[in-house]
């Protein structure tokens, strides 16, 4: 076979890299920006070609420096490159705001789109109508005073929700537990018993020692047969930064989350809000607060009774009423026992290469794309492979690189980043390169890697995201691929991928005995497929519980008065909840998501993206799951399109009329 023509496109050049170069680069890339951006302003640019293109490429040039720092720093982290990438974040926050706040860029943009607006084409006008915003959300048009008042309280915003986080992770830490009897580990999975033995040989102690970090308390209150071990537990977790529970009152959050409330509320006022919740709908698909509201209590008005019947089984089950520390452990037996069917056993149904066999294959019947190794491509880590994305004249259309095993120095989870967006401004271009990241074992000896079916989803989902970076037709970075797609948007694609991974049609494709080659049995398929739906009203009504919780009280805050956190979790507990949380739960101190992380006002994000995943399924579903035309009709307006258009607009032209709820509840089991 004939080599194929280089890469066509700017890829980074990994064995260039050199820690020591990377703050100096940024400096010198912001600065350039910087000088550029005062020469073109001083030319009083009017036309989109003389003030958007040159900003457009400062941008891409920028993100083509930082994206494989901060992508390295991510999976092969190391002392060195930890610093620099410190280092370097403070200069990009500092310069990002320069920028949100220059009224005169600002002024310009709105001129441009005033002048050319309806002669321009839908994702210029939406990249000029997302910047606009933007500078407004930032504060850009409020009096020297005011703006100086505004980016006071948008750093002491930061510091207070770093602080948050802090006192979570040292609560997280400072507990331990020590076990010297053996048998009150009964029921807990091996490698937990394996690591809990190792910390204590590190520690020079007897016995086994337990920490709280996620995996480790997910394991206790699923599977630890001994209920006070359970308790203790649950009871630490859910204490965490507290005036109660093991560690009361050493790093308690309380106080922080009424002024990370009242900064946000003065934010938002200051530039025209009336409240946080209204401020966080301005980037979202959600058009207002009663829409958020009305979908999330709908889905409660569905769910609970379900919840309520699925907890009353449980309880007949277990034969006694359950505490909050036993739902997990009687749902885990009562799910083995019921479905018979356990994620490790099926392991050897799923290598890894026919899983990847099988998703490239479901993504060739969809898309007419080939998805093709290449040897060529220098990587940066012997694990880590590059492949073309095709079209059917064999001319490539994006690229990615894959990185699949879990090693040390590299961030846990499994993510999607971009590592070159689509660009063509002038005689400028470059296709999209995505990085997709998991955290597999890696393949023993000549054994390959053996995934669970959750690994398989997981991997399904990421190149969901991967495809939205990937098969985008947008030429502006701003809006190319998952840029400026609405958060509660951003992960309808990943999660309609997904729905391929429990399809009869797709199981063939990614399933084959590690041993004999067969594909998983039908029965075992099904009983697969049933684990799906199990307690979904309970799953359901626990994250309508945090979205509501999150929502409300973005939504009701008042300044001046007293704190409503209990209060507010208090009325939704007796909306939505099944299981009572005890009187000493005190979840909201350690709340992350919405309280330090990118959730707040937010949180309602994950169910509303199922909606609309379930809802773009349902059309396959139909149609049939491999069906072309459907997939051309899901690709042009989403995946192609991405953030260059409205998202509520590209899934009204894929579906034909707006989302509806009715295909989620089918897909969770909930429909009546
Ligand atoms: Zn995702």
């Amino acid at each position: 076979m004939n080599q194929p023509p280089a890469w066509p496109s700017p890829l980074p050049t990994f064995k260039l890299f050199d820690p020591a170069q990377i703050e100096p680069a940024v400096r010198r890339a912001l600065d350039q920006n910087r000088a550029e951006l005062a020469a073109l302003l001083a030319r009083d640019p009017r036309s989109w070609d003389e003030l958007v293109v040159p900003i457009e490429r400062m941008h891409h040039r920028l993100a083509r420096i930082w994206s494989p720092v901060s992508h390295l720093n991510s999976v092969l982290n190391g002392p060195e490159l930890r610093a620099a990438y410190q280092a370097c974040l403070p200069l990009l926050t500092t310069y990002h705001t320069e920028l949100a706040q220059n009224d005169e860029l600002c002024a310009a943009y709105g001129r441009l789109l005033e002048s050319e607006g309806p002669a321009l084409a839908a994702s210029q006008r939406k990249l000029l109508e997302n910047a606009l915003r933007d500078f407004r959300l930032a504060g850009v048009a409020l009096p020297e005073d005011r703006k100086r008042r505004f980016r006071e309280a948008m750093e002491r915003l930061a510091l207070a929700q770093a602080k948050f986080d802090e006192n979570v992770l040292d609560a997280t830490q400072a507990f331990t537990q020590t076990v010297d009897d053996r048998n009150r580990l009964a029921g807990l999975p091996a490698t937990t018993v394996e690591r809990a033995r190792k910390a204590a040989e590190a520690a020079g102690t007897a016995g086994w020692k337990l920490v709280l970090d996620a995996p480790t308390y997910q394991a206790v209150l699923a599977h630890a047969e001994d209920e006070s071990l359970r308790r203790e537990f649950y009871t630490a977790w859910v204490t965490r930064a507290s005036d109660s529970g093991p560690h009361a009152g050493r790093w308690d959050n309380a106080a922080l989350i009424d002024e990370i409330l009242a900064l946000r509320h003065e934010l938002a006022v200051l530039v025209g809000f009336a409240n946080y919740a209204e401020y966080s709908l301005a980037t979202k698909m959600a058009r207002d607060p009663a829409a958020v509201l009305d979908f999330l209590r709908h889905l409660a008005a569905v769910s609970r009774p379900a919840a309520q019947r699925e907890l009353a089984a449980l309880e007949a089950f277990a034969g006694r009423p359950l505490a909050a520390w036993d739902v997990a452990f009687y749902a885990e037996r009562l799910k083995r026992e019921r479905l018979e069917v356990a994620e490790e056993a099926l392991r050897p149904y799923f290598p890894l290469p026919r899983a990847l066999e099988g998703l490239f294959a479901v993504v060739a019947r969809l898309y007419g794309l080939e998805v093709v190794e290449r040897s060529d491509v220098e990587v940066y880590h012997p694990d880590v492979r590059f492949f073309a994305v095709q079209d059917r004249a064999g001319r490539p259309r994006a690229g990615f690189f894959l990185d699949l095993y879990a090693r040390a120095g590299k961030r846990g989870g499994a993510w999607m980043d971009e590592c070159v967006g689509r660009m063509r401004l002038g005689a400028d271009s470059a296709l999209p390169v995505a990085y997709l990241v998991c955290n597999f074992s890696p393949p023993q000896g000549s054994r390959p890697s053996l995934l669970t079916h959750h690994e398989v989803v997981t991997l399904f989902h990421e190149f969901g995201h991967g495809l939205h970076h990937m098969l985008t037709r947008v030429d502006y970075p701003s809006v190319a691929g998952i840029n400026g797609v609405p958060w509660d948007a951003v992960e309808l694609p990943s999660q309609f991928m997904e729905n391929f991974a429990w399809r009869a049609e797709v199981l063939p494709l990614i399933s084959a005995h590690v041993e004999t080659g067969a594909p998983l049995p039908a029965e075992l398929l099904a009983r697969l497929q049933a684990t799906r739906t199990f307690h979904a009203g309970m799953q359901t009504a626990r994250q309508l519980e945090f979205s509501l919780f999150d929502f409300r009280l973005h939504a009701e805050y008042q300044p001046g008065q007293p704190s409503r956190v209990a209060a507010v979790l208090a009325e939704v507990r007796d909306e939505v909840a099944v299981v009572r949380a005890p009187e000493f739960n005190r979840f909201p101190q350690s709340f992350q998501h919405v309280f330090s992380g990118g959730y707040a006002a937010g949180y309602y994000s994950y169910k509303w993206a199922e909606v609309l995943s379930a809802d773009a399924f349902s059309a396959f579903e139909a149609n049939g799951v491999f069906d072309a035309p459907t997939a051309r009709r899901f690709e042009h307006p989403i995946l192609e399109q991405g953030g260059g258009r409205d998202a509520m607009e590209a899934f009204v032209e894929f579906r034909g009329r707006p989302p509806e709820i009715e295909p989620l509840l089918r897909q969770m089991g909930l429909a009546a």
